[in-house]
């Protein structure tokens, strides 16, 4: 078959995809484009996971896209609300038409004399028989999230074969489940340990949440009032916009707060778990992390479920390590088997860039760990290629918006210049690289090198304020002299390339 020749290819129909659709649809309408979804329905993440009680664990005003508003009442809400939500925005507003189903993006690669991306995919068709697919493009979007779908991060713990229970992981929850009656171990911390806790007890098990070491949490009313009387006095989308203004505010006061004064914060977060908690509940050792507020994500509890959990004795909380699984559960390292029918590992995500393909620029092949981000969007040294990250510390959607924004605002400089090829260059010498985050959670540990480089300053720096990338990626002109627009191939993208590495 020969190859589809489209301007700008997105891949993924996530959130990312669904945002980088809008937009091109409604900034770029002169512009010929796909979106490549690997899977037969959109919604990415929203549509992944189904374990009980999965829901947000960020507002959904600021999870919500700015072009359409969230109606429901719930400001924390459960996936499948938030899928319905995806779905109607994609039906909504025409997004569907653009997407292809099945569709697996292995490769691609920059071709400097056609000045397009080679893009191999591979489709599955109604039947399951698999075929590949060439498309050329003059952009690539890559809105394919930031971890593998098909296995979540499983620990490797002695004797797990010994264990004569179900052995289950979170980011696999099997179909028709049910814990009733059961006793469950659920192994990690973090924002899934902490809904399936009370969503599982919720059910009917009688749940410990076993971690080796303990989160922050951050107890929030399930509804957002003060959204839900602006929605009494204001027509629909104004008061959506001020209710993401106020939250984005507030959430970049806290995540600030956290990293300027973390000692009042700690204080702050940890009388919240102790009014929850049952009266003479020890904080020590399952409620005191041993680092700051938002070196890691923080927990979002909606209504206090977790607490309402562990006051009702419905679940425990066991800070330990697992010296081993047993036949009847797990041994830990202070001596004590806890008995279980189910054990639930929510112990992560395996992190992956760029949708798990194999990028090259000239046939030399692009490692993303060696890559250097430029404004957090695209990278120095390879023509005509975003991708989107979205917030660690905020909503994923704000920085996504900003994103397809952004790479729209490129797109139409180079139909207005008449050129085809935009390149970020590479920081000076002078400019230190530093890992991609500061975040201290296991899955950024374990995947630093996976994960693209920042510079110390200038566009190399990530930000993680969505009013600096507002203005970075919105207000700031593109033509910047850092990314360099182009008629032929730009300066010598296989030089650049070396260097970066
Ligand atoms: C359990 C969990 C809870 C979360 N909760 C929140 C939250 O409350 N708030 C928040 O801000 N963020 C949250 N996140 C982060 C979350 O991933 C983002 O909110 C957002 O859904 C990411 O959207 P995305 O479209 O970038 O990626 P994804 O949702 O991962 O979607 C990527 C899509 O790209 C497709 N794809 C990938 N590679 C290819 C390829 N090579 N070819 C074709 N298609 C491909 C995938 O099939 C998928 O459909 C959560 C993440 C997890 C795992």
């Amino acid at each position: 078959m020969p190859p589809e020749t489209l301007d700008v290819l997105v891949i993924g129909a996530g959130i990312s995809g669904l945002s980088a659709a809008w937009h091109l649809q409604t900034h770029c309408p002169d512009r010929r484009f796909a979106v490549l979804e690997a899977r037969p329905t959109l919604g990415g993440t929203w549509s992944l996971f189904r374990y009980p009680g999965f829901r947000s664990d960020s507002d959904m005003y600021t999870l919500g896209f700015h072009f359409e508003p969230w109606r429901e009442r719930s400001a924390i809400a459960r996936g499948p609300t938030i899928l319905q939500y995806l779905r109607e925005t994609a039906r909504g507003h025409g997004l569907e038409r653009h997407i292809r189903y099945g569709v697996r993006v292995r490769s691609a690669n920059w071709n400097p004399r056609a000045a397009h991306w080679d893009v191999q995919a591979v489709r599955t068709t109604a039947e399951g028989a698999e075929e590949g697919v060439t498309f050329h493009c003059s952009f690539l979007f890559v809105c394919g999230g930031y971890y593998r779908y098909d296995r979540g991060f499983q620990p490797a713990f002695e004797d797990m074969a010994s264990f004569r229970g179900l052995h289950v992981h979170a980011q696999q929850w099997p179909e028709g489940l049910d814990c009733r009656g059961q006793r469950v171990v659920v192994i990690g911390s973090g924002a899934t340990a902490a809904t399936l806790v009370p969503a599982l007890a919720g059910q009917g098990a009688q749940v410990v949440l076993l971690q080796r070491t303990p989160s922050y949490y951050f107890i929030v009313p399930g509804l957002d009032r003060i959204a839900l009387l602006l929605r009494r006095l204001l027509p629909a989308r104004w008061a959506y916009a001020l209710t993401r203004r106020k939250n984005v505010a507030l959430a970049a006061f806290l995540f600030r707060r956290s990293r300027s004064r973390p000692e009042k914060v700690r204080s702050f977060l940890l009388k919240q778990v102790a009014k929850a908690l049952p009266p003479g509940y020890d904080l020590e050792p399952n409620f005191t992390p041993p680092y700051g507020p938002w070196e890691q994500r923080l927990c979002l509890v909606p209504d206090a479920d977790l607490f309402q959990a562990l006051s009702k004795g419905q679940a425990e909380v066991v800070t330990d390590r697992i010296e081993r699984f047993t036949a009847e559960g797990l041994r830990l390292a202070s001596g004590r088997e806890l008995q279980a029918d189910v054990i639930v590992s929510a112990t992560g995500l395996e992190l992956q860039m760029l949708g798990g393909m194999q990028l090259s620029v000239d046939g030399v092949p692009v490692e993303p760990g060696r890559l250097v981000s430029y404004k957090g969007v695209m990278y120095g040294g390879v023509p005509n290629l975003a991708a989107t990250f979205g917030y660690v510390a905020a909503s994923w959607t704000l920085k996504a918006d900003l994103t397809s924004q952004y790479v729209c605002r490129v797109l139409n400089h180079l139909r207005d210049t008449g050129t085809r090829i935009a390149t970020p260059g590479l920081p000076p010498d002078g400019v230190a690289l530093k890992p991609f985050t500061d975040f201290s959670s296991g899955y950024f540990q374990r995947a630093m090198h996976l994960l693209p480089r920042q510079g110390a300053e200038g566009p190399w720096k990530l930000f993680d304020r969505y009013a600096d990338d507002r203005r970075r990626l919105l207000e700031e002109p593109v033509d910047d002299d850092v990314l360099v627009f182009g008629a032929a191939p730009a300066a010598a993208p296989k030089a650049e390339l070396a260097q970066a590495a």
